[in-house]
């Protein structure tokens, strides 16, 4: 009997709880129009499943066979371009993380529910008539005329919603003239351009009257090259604040449009950087580009909306946080990430990628041009340059040589020495304050991320007690009475006196800071209003935007916020800048505490003082002398690198090797106790190779939302050397139902 020929064979990537391609049939007919990243539905189990067409195997005749059959075509149009299947399989190798939530990150829930475009009903005047004839014929049917006229004066289509409201006139009246063939009712593919009117349009300055410095000039002459070579680069831009690194990112715009190419623009957070996103709707909507802002908070069709102008080359241009890297564009030519450095292009939730480095994968994949800008780059950034990997352009000018602001330390142990308690703010901030108050002018204070536990602190010398072997803080326990370091997990008594200059100055100090809106408050004149911005706020969108818009505006006299809006916000009004803890990232539990504290100095020194008027900077500090805060004070970039690479190197810390880090979380704290030390043990019982580890160590933030954290450190010189000896022992390490472990690589917070 001769067998029939039912379809072929294809594979498909269920985008539901399942972590393979699974191979379905499929008929004949659908062969033909189905695509390399088109969405099905499947049959999975008793589920009807969507999936993503991972591979078409090629020609092969199905003859009848057991395999399923898919159930229907969701979406014939592709949602992901190869190079973008390729780097969603990078992730899930680099990340230890399943495809599955790879592709949620990368398509976005209304794309994966196969939703269409919105339209909308439009009217209009149907071409050649005689339109006084019919005025005069519509003499009877007054509404009907006052339609008429109206879309006559208007010469372009309108949306009937929007024409129904503005003359109070019923659908009747529209069918009437309708049927009369007067007007035409159409259908029409809609955009809500979300953000469009929030941004000022002028902000930019005109191209032409741009002369670029020379040292702009370099560098754009640079990544012009690069760009015509068409080949992949990383290249980091690395330029002082107000350097004019922007102007630069737009020639290498400009440059890769040219060429018929698309760019994508990550910033660390879409909300604080309104001056940019303006800038880049004005300069390139003014050269008839439609820029498209792809942030959280958009609604499913906008959201919808953007993805289609984007995927079809509508948009040649997406600037957005690090989830705009997934952006679904033709011919992607160049990348530009601004603040390369900021930890906020980690994501902290599966899947734990970091959008500086899936720009750099992606940018490979398309052969094209990554740029990553910064005034303080990251280490990691700064050993690929030492490495040759990537190319580096500096900007070591300020535009027109603008005046840095006056910076003072303020030396807090003398402070501490006026005062019982530990102050908050010293007196001489304090009477900076009030008489920019007086002055009206504004202030802005900052806070560093909040530590978490309680440290040891010398008031007297600013010492902070150490791990000897990690070189972070160690913290106090109440429980117990000892201080241990959360990364290796060693322990000690607290001491009664200082380590460093046996004074018996040493507190336990804690860094709660959310009061410190109030402290401000009660310090300043009654009338004065003092505002915070935190990450709670960040949460509310319109709440951080109406905060920052009444700061512009001189609504708000003094702002109190952390490090997130220290970036790229220009108010000229403000005139005064202070640091309240400036070490305290020193004294956290993080090895890059004074990369970041270095990176928050520099940004804040190099932001007050853009308008007319010159600017103070005020750095409240243990440690006036520590190498960070001098670096910083001096904008000495190149010193403070060299001295903590030596530091890191020698530690075998990032980047000289890749952290991975390794949680172990329950709600049963001598669980994740337990099973993390017998993964220790299991990892001691044969050498492996290549990885240092350090502890199980409680987590800094040993319980978050119910949930009890140990951890283990990884560092290795390959990921994926590393993941695949761990996944080996992992097989055989039955864990308790109860107990969850999480592997973050390339880990940023260690919190
Ligand atoms: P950065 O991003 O390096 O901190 P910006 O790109 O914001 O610096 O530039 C600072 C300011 O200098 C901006 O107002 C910008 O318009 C202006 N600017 C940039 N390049 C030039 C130039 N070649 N001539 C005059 N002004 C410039
Ligand atoms: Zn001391
Ligand atoms: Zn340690």
């Amino acid at each position: 009997m001769k067998k029939e020929v039912i379809g072929s064979r294809i594979e498909v990537q269920p985008i539901a709880g399942f972590d393979q391609a699974l191979t379905y049939a499929i008929s004949r007919e659908l062969i033909k129009v189905v695509q390399v990243g088109s969405l099905v539905r499947i049959p999975l189990g008793k589920r009807n499943v969507l999936g993503l067409v991972s591979s078409l195997s090629s020609q092969e005749k199905l003859e009848s066979s057991k395999l399923r059959h898919i159930s229907s075509l969701v979406q014939q149009e592709p949602v992901l371009s190869k190079e973008l299947l390729k780097l969603a399989k990078w992730m899930c190798r680099y990340y230890s993380c399943s495809m599955e939530v790879v592709l949620e990150a990368m398509i976005p829930a209304v794309v994966r529910e196969g939703k269409s475009a919105k339209t909308e009903r439009q009217l209009k005047v149907v071409s050649r008539i005689d339109s006084e004839r019919i005025v005069k014929e519509l003499n009877r049917s007054p509404k009907q005329k006052v339609l008429f006229l109206y879309l006559q004066k208007l010469g372009k289509p309108i949306a009937k919603r929007e024409v129904m409201s503005r003359l109070v006139i019923g659908d009747q009246v529209v069918k009437g003239l309708v049927q009369k063939k007067f007007i035409e009712e159409f259908e029409e593919v809609v955009d809500r351009n979300a953000y469009e009117d929030e941004y000022d349009s002028d902000l930019d300055t005109v191209e032409s009257v741009l002369k670029l410095t020379e040292e702009q000039d370099h560098a754009v002459r640079f990544c012009t090259k690069l760009l015509k070579e068409k080949k992949f680069s990383v290249n980091l831009l690395h330029g002082v604040t107000g350097s004019g690194k922007t102007e630069v990112y737009f020639r290498a715009m400009k440059e890769a449009l040219n060429q018929g190419g698309s760019v994508l623009f990550l910033v660390p957070e879409i909300s604080l950087a309104p001056q940019t996103v303006s800038r880049i709707r004005s300069r390139f909507g003014k050269q008839g580009e439609t820029v498209v802002v792809w942030h959280s908070h958009l609604s499913a069709g906008e959201r919808l909306d953007a993805w289609r102008n984007l995927a079809t080359g509508k948009a040649r241009i997406v600037v957005g946080a690090r989830s705009a890297i997934f952006a679904s564009m033709p011919n992607l030519r160049l990348i530009v990430v601004d603040e390369e450095h900021e930890p906020s292009y980690k994501q902290e939730d599966t899947p734990r990628y970091h959008g500086r480095d899936v720009a750099v994968y992606r940018a490979m994949l398309n052969q094209a041009v990554c740029l990553l800008g910064s005034a303080t780059p990251s280490l990691e950034t700064f050993r690929n340059v030492e490495l040759k990997k990537y190319n580096q352009c500096v900007l070591t000018k300020r535009i027109d040589g603008r005046k840095l602001p006056l910076v003072h330390v303020v030396d807090m142990r003398r402070e501490a020495q006026r005062e019982r308690n530990i102050p908050i703010l010293s007196q001489t901030l304090v009477e900076a304050i009030r008489q920019r108050y007086a002055d009206r002018e504004q202030s802005i204070l900052f806070l560093n991320r909040r530590g978490f536990n309680t440290t040891m602190l010398c008031t007297e010398c600013g010492n902070v007690e150490r791990c000897k072997d990690c070189s972070i803080a160690l913290t106090f326990h109440r429980t117990d009475g000892y201080l241990r370091c959360h990364l290796c997990g060693y322990r000690k008594t607290a001491p009664r006196v200082c380590s460093s200059c046996q004074s018996i100055e040493v507190h336990k100090k804690g860094h709660g800071t959310q009061r410190i809106e109030d402290v401000v408050s009660a310090l300043m004149p009654r009338r004065a209003i003092v505002r915070r911005v935190d990450a709670d706020l960040m949460m509310k969108k319109n709440l951080l935007r109406e905060t920052l818009q009444d700061f512009r505006t001189g609504r708000i006299d003094v702002l109190v916020g952390t490090q997130m809006i220290a970036k790229g916000l220009d108010f000229p009004n403000v005139t005064l800048v202070g640091v309240i803890d400036a070490d305290l990232p020193l004294r956290m539990e993080d090895f890059r505490a004074s990369e970041r504290a270095f990176q928050l100095l520099v940004q804040v020194a190099g932001r007050a003082g853009r308008g007319d008027r010159s600017g103070e900077v005020f750095i409240q500090s243990y440690a006036p002398h520590s190498s960070s805060i001098q670096f910083a004070r001096n904008t000495d970039v190149y010193g403070f690198i060299e001295e903590e690479m030596e530091m890191r190197r020698e530690l075998e810390y990032p980047p000289f090797r890749h952290l991975i880090r390794h949680i172990f979380r329950s709600r049963n704290e001598e669980k994740a106790d337990f099973y993390a030390n017998q993964w220790r043990k299991i990892l001691d019982q044969e050498p492996m190779e290549d990885i240092l580890i350090k502890g199980p160590a409680p987590a800094p933030l040993e319980k978050i939302k119910g949930y009890y954290r140990f951890h283990l450190i990884y560092l290795t010189s390959s990921v994926k050397n590393c993941l695949a000896q761990l996944e080996k022992k992992r097989e055989s390490f039955p864990l308790d139902p109860q107990v969850q472990d999480i592997l973050d690589v390339d880990a940023m917070q260690m919190n």
